[in-house]
């Protein structure tokens, strides 16, 4: 079987992606294209013609006019490669920070993009490439045959980037530094064209913490392995999981329980959609999981995969493992990713089991994800689950009700931050009260 010949790899600023791409082209005698570097001199030769950055139709003439080649380094002062714009070499112009403050809206334009990922296709379509930037895996070269997202807090991303700057002998200011990656990553990832976010089959690879041997390591290892290997790691083996497990949980429930089942003509026959139950027991995620009409990924938290058993089934389910009062951006990201693909997300938007059976007040995360996807939200209620294993031990058949409400349509996200944030709160207290609507009376709770 073949080694991939296309490797894609894409990451935030400073995730470490030319580094590794650099070496990882190197080790495997491949071509190394950093798209990057073509974003950055278009920026540079624009700033050099005075020309205005908020100029859309001159930035993008420009684009399709720019000759932009890049070959192997033609001077020993530690460049990876030579950058040349109409023949002049700008290798270390592009660097600079006024190019790093102009790069991104320079790069959002949709007709830059065109005329640069037309000349990435061509270089990729050659093969034995190793090709590094935002959008490789999802739009360039969505047919590569390795696609890896580099990531790492931003954090660690400043400093990295705050100490290369250091090192060639100029100065910056660590805050500084800090606050224009925040700048660029907003830019980049919630821009319309072309978007940075990982390919539904990249590697997702968090650097921090990580040494660039390291990263470099699990890259190789990667690269080294057969095409197919790469490319259905994860797929089909749980996928067959995941209809054995719904199969046998749905005959579990229904001869253990009495389970009454209702609405499931409310959900969505397709699209993305997050599923948002109220919590009073472990059964609670496999309930909804096994009689939603749609395969859903799940979230589940990081403490239950160090139960035996649970732990195992989680894994084999593939669920998205989540701290404890921390749903960190990893989490985001990946929930992100699965809304992106039209895939069904289901999560308890209460923070904790609760304990009297009441709902307690909810979490935010699942309306912010809405928002941010423009997801609809199904909301589901549960009664019965807390009293199973009680039940149980009195050999009776408990009895549940699940019950699968109306989808609510997120708005259009607002246009100011606090507005958003509003949005949110509100959009919580609607999940929630919809969800109450449908439980009775002592379950409501906190949203009696
Ligand atoms: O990777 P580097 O920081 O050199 O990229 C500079 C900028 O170019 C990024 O912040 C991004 O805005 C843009 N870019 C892009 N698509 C790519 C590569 C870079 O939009 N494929």
């Amino acid at each position: 079987m073949s080694k991939p010949s296309t490797i894609a790899i894409d990451g935030t600023v400073a995730s470490g992606k030319s580094t590794i791409g650099a070496l990882l082209a190197e080790r495997l005698g491949y071509t190394y294209l950093d798209t990057g570097a073509m974003y950055r001199a278009v920026t540079w030769v624009a700033l050099e013609q005075g020309i205005n950055i908020a100029d859309e139709e001159a930035i993008t003439a420009l684009a399709e006019s720019v000759v932009i080649n890049i070959s192997r380094p033609t001077v020993d002062d530690g460049r990876q490669y030579t950058v040349y714009a109409d023949g002049e070499d700008v290798t270390w112009e592009i660097r600079r920070p006024e190019v790093d403050a102009n790069v991104s809206p320079v790069s959002a334009y949709p007709g830059v993009r065109r005329a640069l990922t037309e000349q990435q296709r061509r270089m990729g379509r050659r093969g034995r490439i190793v090709m590094v930037g935002r959008d490789i895996g999802t739009v360039v070269l969505p047919e590569a045959d390795l696609k890896i997202y580099l990531d790492a807090t931003v954090e660690e991303r400043a400093h990295r980037r705050h100490r290369e700057i250091l090192d060639r002998g100029e100065e910056a200011d660590y805050e500084q530094v800090l606050a224009s990656m925040r700048r660029r990553d907003r830019i980049d990832s919630q821009r319309e064209a072309a978007p940075l976010r990982p390919a539904g089959d990249a590697v997702i690879i968090d650097t921090t913490g990580l040494s660039i041997a390291e990263v470099l390591a699990k890259v190789e290892e990667l690269a080294q392995s057969p095409k197919s290997k790469v490319q259905s790691s994860n797929g089909r083996g749980r996928a067959v999981f995941r209809r054995l497990a719904r199969s046998l949980l749905r005959l579990l429930f229904r001869l253990l329980t009495r389970l009454e089942v209702r609405g499931s003509e409310n959900v969505p026959a397709g699209g993305p959609l997050l599923v948002a139950f109220n919590h009073l027991a472990h059964l609670d995620a496999p309930l909804v999981l096994a009689f939603l009409p749609r395969p859903a990924e799940g979230i589940a938290l990081d403490d239950l995969y160090r139960v035996p058993i649970t732990g195992q089934l989680l894994r084999l389910y593939g669920a998205i493992p989540v701290h404890r009062d921390q749903f960190d951006r990893q989490v985001i990201r990946r929930a992100q990713q699965v809304l992106a693909e039209g895939k069904v997300l289901a999560l308890a938007p209460e923070a904790r089991m609760s304990l009297s059976g009441a709902l307690e007040r909810a979490r935010q995360g699942v309306a912010y994800l809405s928002l941010r996807s423009n997801a609809p939200i199904l909301p589901v209620a549960l009664t019965g689950t807390e009293k199973v294993y009680a039940d149980w031990k009195r050999l009776r058949r408990p009895r549940l009700t699940l019950t699968f409400g109306q989808p609510i349509t997120p708005p259009p996200p607002a246009s100011t931050s606090q507005a958003r944030r509003q949005q949110v709160a509100d959009l919580t207290a609607e999940i929630m009260r919809r969800i109450a609507d449908m439980l009775p009376p002592e379950y409501r709770g906190a949203y009696s």
